[in-house]
C-alpha cells in the first residue's frame, strides 16, 4: 500500500476520480510544494457516493454483528501492518512530526476500530417488565446512511472515530475528510478493499466544504451527520440539517483554561502544560490555550514556562527531532500570526516565540512558527477569547479559587479544561462548576474510549464515545408486548 500523486474518491467499492474530472492542489505543509492532487468533487460525487450508500444498507445493517466485527478488525490489522505508510503520509499531509503520527495518530486509527468493533457486539438492548402486564424492550436499530465530515488535525483519528462506531452499528457511510490532509482517508479506502468491505458500506468523499461537504449535509437520504470541525462551520450545518430534523453531533471549537493551583505538582505539572500547550503545534481542539495560574507560583511559572518554550525544537515533520513541525497551510500560519499582532495591540508582551522559522533547502517554503508565550492580556480581549488554534498560549495570574472559576469559564466555548492542584475537594469543586464536557485534573488528554467525548455552549453538542456513539448512530425502538 502506498499514497498515489492522484487520490481518488472511493464509492461503491472503486477507486474513482470525481465525475468532472477535476483535481485540486493538495500542499504539503513542510515545503509548500503540491503532496498530491484530490478530486474536487461536488453534488454528483455526493449524489453517487449516497446512492451506493442507501444500495448497501439493507444487507449490512443485516449482517451478522460478528460479521461486521471481524471486517473492522480487519481494517484495523492492515492499518497496523502499514503503520509506517500511514504515519509518513499523514505528517506530509499535516505538518506535524512524524513521531506523533507514528506514536499518536495512527495507533488511536487502529484502537478506534478495533475499540468499536468490540463495543459494538456488547451493545444491547434494554428491557422493563410490567409485572403482570406487560414487557417492554427496546431495539436499537442502525439510522441508515449517514454522514461523517472531519478536520485536518487529527485526520485519521478522527476521521476513524467517527466511520468506525457507525460502521459498527450496522450503518452506511458517506465521509468527507478534509481538503487539506485527504491521503490517510485515500490509504484508508485501499485498506477497506483489502479487508474485502463490501462495496457501498463506507464512500469517501474528496473535496472543498462547501462544495462536497454541504452537498452531503443537505442530502435528504442522509439521516445523521457527526461533524467535527469550527464552530461557524457547525452552525452553517446545523442550519442546514435542521429542517430535515436530521441527528446532529457536532464536535467544535475550544478555548480552553489550563488552571494552577500553587499546591499542584509543580514538575508534573510543567511536563503537561508543556504538552497541552504546543502539542501538534497548539492544533488540538483540547489544547489549554489560557494559563490561568494561581499567583504565589505565577512568576516562577513563567519563567519555566518560556525556558521550556524556547528550548522545544521546530524543525521539518520527518526529522525524528522535531517537537513541533509546520502549521497545516499558509492560511492557518498567517490567521495565527494575526492573532499575535492583535494580541500585542490588545496590550499583551509576546515574552517568546511568534516568528517564522526559516528552514534552509526545501523546506524554506515551509509554514514554521515558533511556539509563542503571551502575557499581560485582559480576559475579554479576542486574542483571549477567540480560537487561534495555533502554538499560543496567553498566561494570567488569579488570586482566588472564585476568580479563577469566572475567568475559566469567561468565554463563549467549553470544551475541556484542565486543573492542577492536590487539594481533593478543591479539585472536586472546581470540576462540578467549570463548564466544560472534559474536565482533567491533574493530567491533559488521557483518553479512555469508552467515556463521553464532546463539549458545551460553542464547542458542540452531543458526545461521541463509548456508548454515546453507539446510541447516537442507532434509532432506539420500544417494543410493548401485553400478556397479561
Ligand atoms: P472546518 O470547519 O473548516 O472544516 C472541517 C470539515 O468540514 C472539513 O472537512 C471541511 O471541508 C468541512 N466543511 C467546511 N465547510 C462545510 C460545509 N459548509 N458543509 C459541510 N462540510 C463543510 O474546520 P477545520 O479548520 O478543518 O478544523 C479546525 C477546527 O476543528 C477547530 O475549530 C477545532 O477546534 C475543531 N476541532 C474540534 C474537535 C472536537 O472534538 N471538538 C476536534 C478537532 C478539531
Amino acid at each position: 500500500m502506498s499514497p498515489e500523486k492522484y487520490i481518488k474518491n472511493y464509492i461503491g467499492g472503486a477507486l474513482v476520480p470525481a465525475k468532472s474530472g477535476a483535481y485540486l492542489d493538495n500542499i504539503t505543509p513542510a515545503t509548500g510544494e503540491v503532496y498530491s492532487y484530490l478530486p474536487d468533487s461536488d453534488g454528483e460525487d455526493a449524489e453517487a457516493a449516497i446512492a451506493a450508500a442507501a444500495k448497501a444498507a439493507a444487507e449490512w445493517s443485516h449482517a451478522e454483528p460478528r460479521t461486521r466485527f471481524r471486517l473492522l478488525m480487519r481494517i484495523a490489522d492492515i492499518i497496523e501492518q502499514n503503520l509506517e505508510v500511514f504515519a509518513r503520509a499523514e505528517a506530509t499531509d499535516s505538518g506535524k512530526p512524524v513521531t506523533m503520527a507514528r506514536t499518536v495518530d495512527i495507533p488511536r486509527s487502529q484502537s478506534n476500530f478495533r475499540f468499536f468493533a468490540t463495543a459494538a457486539l456488547q451493545f444491547s438492548s434494554e428491557s422493563h417488565h410490567m409485572p403482570g402486564t406487560a414487557i417492554n424492550y427496546t431495539l436499537r436499530q442502525p439510522v441508515g446512511v449517514v454522514g461523517c465530515i472531519s478536520p485536518w488535525n487529527l485526520p485519521l483519528y478522527l476521521f476513524t472515530w467517527k466511520i468506525a462506531p457507525a460502521l459498527a452499528m450496522g450503518n452506511t457511510v458517506v465521509a468527507k475528510p478534509s481538503e487539506l490532509t485527504p491521503m490517510t482517508a485515500f490509504l484508508l479506502s485501499k485498506a477497506c478493499m483489502e479487508a474485502g468491505l463490501p462495496a457501498g458500506v463506507l464512500n469517501i468523499v474528496h473535496g472543498l466544504g462547501p462544495k462536497a461537504g454541504q452537498a452531503i449535509v443537505a442530502h435528504p437520504v442522509v439521516k445523521a451527520i457527526s461533524f467535527t470541525g469550527g464552530t461557524e462551520t457547525g452552525r452553517h450545518i446545523a442550519a442546514t440539517a435542521a429542517p430535515m430534523f436530521k441527528k446532529l453531533s457536532l464536535e467544535l471549537g475550544g478555548k480552553n483554561p489550563n488552571i494552577i493551583f500553587a499546591d499542584c505538582d509543580f514538575d508534573e505539572m510543567m511536563v503537561q502544560t508543556l504538552r497541552s500547550s504546543f502539542s501538534n503545534s497548539g492544533q488540538i481542539c483540547l489544547c489549554g490555550s489560557r494559563i490561568l495560574v494561581e499567583r504565589p507560583i505565577y512568576e516562577r511559572f513563567r519563567d519555566e514556562l518560556v525556558k521550556r518554550t524556547q528550548f522545544l525544537k521546530v524543525g521539518p515533520p520527518m526529522a525524528e527531532g522535531s517537537d513541533l513541525g509546520a502549521l497545516v497551510s499558509e492560511a492557518h500560519r498567517d490567521k495565527v500570526e494575526s492573532y499575535l499582532q492583535l494580541a500585542e495591540v490588545e496590550g499583551g508582551k509576546i515574552l517568546c516565540g511568534g516568528s517564522r522559522v526559516e528552514l534552509p533547502g526545501e523546506h524554506a517554503g515551509g509554514y514554521y512558527l515558533r511556539p509563542a508565550v503571551i502575557e499581560g492580556l485582559a480576559a475579554e480581549c479576542r486574542a483571549n477569547q477567540e480560537e487561534i488554534f495555533g502554538p499560543v498560549v496567553s498566561i494570567a495570574p488569579f488570586d482566588t479559587e472564585a476568580e479563577a472559576l469566572q475567568l475559566a469559564n469567561g468565554t463563549a466555548y467549553g470544551l475541556s479544561a484542565t486543573v492542577w492542584t492536590q487539594d481533593i475537594s478543591r479539585a472536586q469543586r472546581m470540576a462540578e462548576a467549570l463548564q466544560a464536557g472534559i474536565v482533567w485534573i491533574n493530567c491533559w488528554m488521557l483518553r479512555d474510549l469508552r467515556t463521553p467525548f464532546g463539549g458545551v455552549k460553542n464547542s458542540g453538542m452531543g458526545r461521541e464515545g463509548g456508548q454515546e456513539a453507539l446510541r447516537f448512530f442507532t434509532e432506539p425502538k420500544n417494543i410493548c408486548i401485553k400478556y397479561g
